[in-house]
């Protein structure tokens, strides 16, 4: 019998997966977004646990080995912190802590706080666990916070992962303060907030968060000079197929990546936003939403040994 193939899932939210199916796919983003507020702060943490767990061992069965996951609950340090009674399921767990925080007051030392205290690289029974910082994204976030965790991730060594582009409604709110998030976010947003004048990309890069360290997720919505700079810098790209078609987005820009020679690596996203954790599927999915991509360059997309950010030397 072949060997089943092993896999790197780049990209998923295991304290989310109580939430499957909890939202009816193709809701506008801002809906979708609202809901998942609400929820979350509904769930109660034993529920997610058991639910992150029973995701976790859908993606051993579905042959992920290698997991990167954003963290905002603690949901999952704790089943690292459990590990010796209950072993994870995987080779290596990176866990992103998620930092959102609109106001840019103390940003710098709430991120120096987050950054002294993310765990050294360790292995936990079979599982190698790394940390990182996740800012989640370019609306929720502070240019000082985006500016300090660039700082901090270059002299530290970790990896940082940012939402960034996913959604024409956020290059607008970022360049001119208006639109859907932007009213969506107002009530949460600084009273003196500002527009950065900029889309997604040329504000990250004024931030300095455009590096080799930086894991951007999704980036649907960007024009050919956007991806050059992200090539240009050396950022890494995780699409997530599943995700695009929950949401019904338009065009997947897989092939306009992969041509321009950014290091893009695939991702199932959450379960409150997908139907499966099976990279097997997010393989056939991006086959389906970028046909001129060879199948075999889709499918090395998701191989274990892809270059992770923060490992410059390709390690
Ligand atoms: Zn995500």
């Amino acid at each position: 019998m072949a060997d089943s193939p092993s896999y790197l899932n780049a990209h998923c939210h295991l304290e989310l997966s109580l939430l499957k199916g909890a939202i009816r796919p193709g809701l506008p983003f801002v809906e979708w977004l609202e809901k998942i507020v609400a929820l979350k702060r509904a769930a109660k943490p034993d529920d997610l646990l058991v639910a992150a767990r029973a995701a976790m061992q859908r993606l051993h069965e579905t042959g992920t080995r290698v997991l990167w996951d954003i963290d905002s609950l603690g949901i999952v340090p704790h089943m690292v912190q459990q590990a010796e009674t209950t072993p994870l399921p995987l080779q290596s767990l990176t866990i992103f802590r998620e930092l959102i925080r609109f106001d840019p007051v103390d940003a710098a030392a709430i991120v120096e706080v987050s950054a002294k205290y993310l765990p050294d690289p360790c292995d936990v029974v079979n599982t190698e666990v790394e940390y990182g910082l996740s800012p989640h994204a370019p609306y929720t976030t502070s240019r000082a916070l985006l500016q300090s965790v660039a700082g901090i991730a270059i002299g530290r060594r970790f990896p940082v992962c940012i939402h960034a582009a996913e959604t024409a409604e956020e290059n607008e709110m970022l360049e001119k303060g208006t639109g859907p998030l932007r009213d969506f976010l107002n009530p949460f947003l600084p009273k003196d907030w500002k527009a950065p004048g900029k889309r997604t990309m040329e504000y990250l890069d004024d931030c300095r968060c455009l590096n080799e360290r930086t894991l951007l997720v999704h980036c649907n919505d960007v024009t050919d000079d956007e991806i050059a700079l992200i090539a240009k810098r050396g950022a890494s790209v995780v699409v997530c197929p599943g995700t695009h078609v929950y949401f019904g987005r338009g065009e997947f820009p897989l092939a306009r990546l992969m041509s321009a020679g950014v290091n893009v690596l695939l991702g199932t996203d959450s379960l409150a936003s997908n139907e499966d954790l099976d990279m097997a599927r997010e393989i056939r999915l991006a086959r389906e939403l970028a046909p001129s991509v060879p199948i075999g360059s889709i499918e090395k997309l998701a191989v274990i040994g892809q270059a992770a950010p923060g490992n410059s030397d390709g390690n």
